[in-house]
């Protein structure tokens, strides 16, 4: 946890609560802190691209490990007064105004507006090797790894229709692709494509990946033979991490990718008070992208903010007052 929270502030309500610090919840977390608002950060530590040797695509910052990147967002909110408790939030009650997160160390956390960034689970197929591979040999982004793997042997493991597709993306980056069709049944337009692309298709059920020395060097099939490969591809279901915020009417939407938490413009959801952000709403973002809707999402609840506490201000005014002021 960084900062010792006196029982003043822990019974204190933040102007916003963020669940999740990853690339999302801390640019949100920089956004508010220097709008100078009190807000907390509650992260489980398990950014979703943990496994990976570093950040591609990110502007100023390419390759940068995803530790590295995260440890400096936490500085930056650190600096600006933000409080990040390294903790889990097991329950969420409560609605605008007063939003109730109680922590699985006990303690609870509460705040006027709350910010969901809680990410995605990818959900690995279970073939041997795949997990302890995810993130080196085993992928899924051409936009994260493509470069990486350029003219390598890629093969693409069809667990779910989906992965028909990476395939021809993946063939931008290497001649050498090959499919494994697993138990798919590809459609005649796939196999043309997949003619017209030069990409072969291997036939038969997948037992397990081939690795040496934690390096993935190959397929091997049901019937033992073993096919080179330098990275696999799999196009994993991607489903947000949703089910904390059922119980204040937030329920993810199914899509064929997975499942994703909706929102209106800037995050804001059809629930007063609740924003989302990052993975949890738009399972296609990768950092840049959630870190840009943290930073808008964060705007977005500081002008809510501010317009609510200046009705208020009106409201409370006295006729006198009123009167005074015209
Ligand atoms: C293997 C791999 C490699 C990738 N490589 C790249 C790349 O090179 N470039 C790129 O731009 N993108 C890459 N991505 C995509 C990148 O990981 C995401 O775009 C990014 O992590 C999304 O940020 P986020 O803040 O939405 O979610 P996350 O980074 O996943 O952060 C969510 C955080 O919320 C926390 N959390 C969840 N539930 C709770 C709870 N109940 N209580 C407290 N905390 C909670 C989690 O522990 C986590 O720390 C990669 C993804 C993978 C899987």
């Amino acid at each position: 946890m960084s900062g010792n929270m006196s029982t003043t502030e822990k019974n204190s309500i933040r102007d916003v609560v963020i669940v999740g610090a990853g690339a999302a919840g801390l640019s949100a977390a920089l956004t508010l802190t220097r709008a100078r608002r009190s807000v907390t950060v509650i992260d489980a530590g398990q950014p979703r691209n943990a496994p990976a040797g570093g950040v591609h695509g990110l502007l100023g910052h390419e390759g940068i490990s995803p530790q590295e990147l995260l440890a400096r967002a936490r500085e930056e909110v650190l600096g600006y007064g933000g409080e990040l408790i390294d903790d889990e939030v097991t329950d969420v009650s409560g609605a605008e105004d007063g939003f109730m997160l109680t922590l699985r160390s006990g303690s609870a956390i509460q705040g006027r507006r709350l910010l969901v960034a809680t990410g995605l689970v990818d959900e690995l197929p279970e073939i041997p090797g795949v997990r302890e591979q995810w993130g080196h040999g085993v992928l899924h982004c051409p936009y994260c790894h493509g470069w990486e793997v350029r003219d390598r042997r890629i093969g693409i493991l069809v667990t779910t229709p989906m992965a028909v597709h990476k395939a021809f993306l993946f063939r931008q980056w290497s001649s050498q692709v090959t499919l494994f069709a697993g138990d798919h049944q590809l459609t005649e337009e796939e196999r043309t494509k997949l003619q017209a692309l030069d990409i072969p298709v291997v036939e038969g059920g997948m037992d397990s990946l081939e690795i040496t020395d934690d390096t993935l060097t190959g397929v091997r099939l049901d019937d033992g033979r073993v096919v080179a490969v330098d990275a696999a591809v799999v196009a994993t279901p991607m489903v947000a991490r949703a089910e904390l915020f059922a119980g204040i009417g937030l329920e993810p939407t199914a899509h064929p990718a997975g499942a994703f938490i909706e929102t209106e413009s800037f995050g804001q959801t059809a629930v007063p008070g609740v924003w989302v952000a990052g993975n949890a709403t738009d399972i296609g973002a990768q950092v840049s992208g959630a870190a840009a809707a943290g930073a808008l999402a964060a705007q977005h609840i500081n002008t809510d903010l501010i317009f609510k506490d200046l009705d208020r201000a009106v409201a409370e005014l006295t006729d006198d007052q009123v009167g005074r002021a015209s």
